[in-house]
């Protein structure tokens, strides 16, 4: 990294005349190629021209992220959204002509097959046709972030962000917890009208981008747009009947036994995150502490995690912080040129924040160990395999969960992420089918949406109960998946992906070393391969093969009681 600290940083804006220029001479080279190499070469340096983009791209919107009250970044990011369709119109023209391109079959041997199957599956997502609309989007997306970070919600005399309320959902406190809930839900409702207008208009632009580009409705392109290679709707219309199947009965057992270890008579909404009636166990310290406790975890582990977790700390390459105007969640994002990652969240005191180095540190680790593939874009597979990489180091990073929690703490925690990860599923797949009914029927008021979702939690969430919380009980609770409104039909990717990390669960219980093995593997692979074949490569069953959530299952109810 030649800058000394991620935090000085910065990218000048690339000139579009300019882009546009270096363009014109690849597709020149292109069309003017008599052999493969030739060919290959125009490949690779428009490989460049597309890092210096991402390494942009990817800069302002962390840079928004980092401070959403910021005007300049606030203002760039603006530009950003406005500009990008352009990026993408001659980014899907190049793919186009690779793709007709009489060497294809030398370029793929020399890149990946992989890749020009996305790229045949990415060019019928774009036309200049619904370039304004592609604006129109990513400004819809921005309203909600900003509207969601912006907020202030008045708790016990403290002024508190939504990330930041967080932290009272797991109080032991049943009253504190409720309180929380409450402000929380208030907010929602406040601000219900705001919300329901940004995902009416997301909803009515990308059916009509969908219908623009010949597509019967958006979930078509939704599926194109992840992209979905080797599998649809179909495949995921089955995974759900096997979630309902070996799934939802096991969650209904567990929430019944939360509520007798709680002492209460039902398992409300503001009892979900906690599960010992003194509190769950918590990170003993701070954020200081935490990330000395995390290096210390990653130098045992070792497999090149430990020397990488060092250099992201030496490079700034962690904000983990929460502050206000920050933007909300956590995420990973790449930075090619200077072939690190950069991890941001929120830290709140719960143990969520351990999260943050076992998941994004999964994240960040794979694309690390994948940045010297032939493309830069192999470098991240598709997102579905991604979430395999975090939530799988999750569950290999149990023997050091006694460095944050002490050893007493370490084996209930363990049995909470179990827990918690089993009961995620049948909510992931609610947002994900609530997606499906609401692009299904595009024409659906706002009303009619709510009633969609409350119709899906009867089937997949019967244990949750609301009690008079205004905002879910009128089928509001999906509002604040900023999913929904950001990033459609990713959501179910956790889901797959988990069924993926459960596995690696069960192999570490037998082997962990081994485990460990096949999961740094896996992780150099990178985007070399699609979904389906990522799990073949590293010994796992694809969760749309029937019963592939069976032993998991079957092994997790006797590992939780
Ligand atoms: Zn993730």
């Amino acid at each position: 990294m030649e800058t000394s600290n991620f935090a000085n940083y910065t990218r000048v804006e690339p000139d579009l005349e300019e882009i546009q220029k270096r363009y014109n001479v690849l597709f020149e080279r292109i069309h003017s190629a008599t052999d493969s190499e030739a060919c290959l070469a125009a490949v690779k340096d428009w490989d460049r021209l597309l890092q210096e983009l991402t390494e942009w791209s990817q800069l302002t919107q962390t840079r928004f992220y980092q401070d959403t009250e910021n005007p300049d970044y606030k203002a760039a990011q603006d530009r950003l959204d406005f500009i990008w369709p352009k990026y993408l119109d001659l980014e899907t023209q190049m793919k186009r002509k690779f793709l007709e391109s009489p060497f294809r079959a030398d370029l793929q041997k020399a890149t990946s097959p992989q890749l020009f199957n996305l790229w045949q599956c990415k060019i019928q997502t774009f036309d200049p046709k619904i370039e304004e609309d592609l604006t129109k989007e990513s400004k819809l997306s921005s309203e909600y972030t900003a509207l969601i970070a912006t907020a202030q919600l008045d708790f016990n005399g403290k002024s508190l962000t939504l990330s930041e309320i967080g932290q009272y959902f797991e109080d032991p406190n049943r009253a504190t917890r409720k309180l929380a809930y409450e402000v929380r839900s208030a907010w929602f409702a406040n601000n219900a009208a705001s919300l329901d207008q940004i995902y009416d208009k997301q909803v009515q632009l990308r059916d009509s981008m969908a219908r623009k580009l010949g597509c019967q409705n958006f979930i078509e392109l939704g599926y194109q747009r992840m992209p979905r290679i080797g599998y649809g709707p179909e495949e995921v219309s089955a995974f759900r009947a096997e979630v309902k199947r070996e799934v939802v009965p096991l969650c209904n057992h567990l929430a019944t036994a939360q509520a007798q270890k709680l002492g209460v008579e039902t398992l409300m909404h503001w009892d979900e995150s906690i599960y010992n009636p003194n509190g769950n166990p918590k990170p003993q310290g701070g954020h200081d502490w935490m990330i000395e406790r995390a290096r210390e975890m990653f130098k045992q582990m070792g497999h090149g995690l430990d020397g990488f977790f060092e250099n992201m700390l030496t490079q700034g390459l962690l904000d983990l912080k929460s502050r206000k105007g920050k933007g909300a969640g956590g995420f990973c994002a790449f930075f090619p040129l200077l072939s690190y990652p950069f991890i941001f969240a929120n830290f709140n005191g719960t143990r969520a924040d351990v999260n943050v180095f076992t998941h994004e540190m999964g994240h960040a680790f794979q694309v690390w160990s994948s940045r010297r593939l032939p493309m830069s874009e192999m470098a991240w597979p598709t997102t579905e395999a991604c979430e395999i990489h975090s939530m799988a180091l999750e569950f290999l990073s149990w023997p050091w969960m006694g460095l944050f929690y002490g050893e007493k703490a370490a084996e209930e925690l363990r049995k909470i992420h179990l827990t918690s990860s089993i009961m995620f599923i049948p909510y992931g797949v609610s947002i994900d089918l609530f997606q499906h009914m609401v692009y299904e029927h595009p024409e659906a008021s706002p009303e009619d949406r709510n009633a969609m979702w409350q119709e899906i939690e009867q089937t997949y969430l019967p244990w949750y109960h609301y009690g008079e919380l205004s905002a879910p009980s009128s089928g509001r609770l999906w509002q604040m998946k900023q999913h929904i409104y950001s990033s459609p039909f990713y959501y179910i990717d956790y889901t797959l992906a988990l069924t993926g990390a459960l596995q690696f669960w069960r192999k570490s219980q037998v082997n962990h070393e081994l485990a460990l093995t096949d999961y740094v593997q896996l992780c150099r692979r990178g985007g070399t391969l699609p979904f389906s074949a990522l799990l073949e490569s590293a010994g796992l069953h694809s969760p749309f093969s029937e019963g592939c959530l069976k032993n998991v299952i079957a092994d997790a109810r006797r590992y939780l009681f």
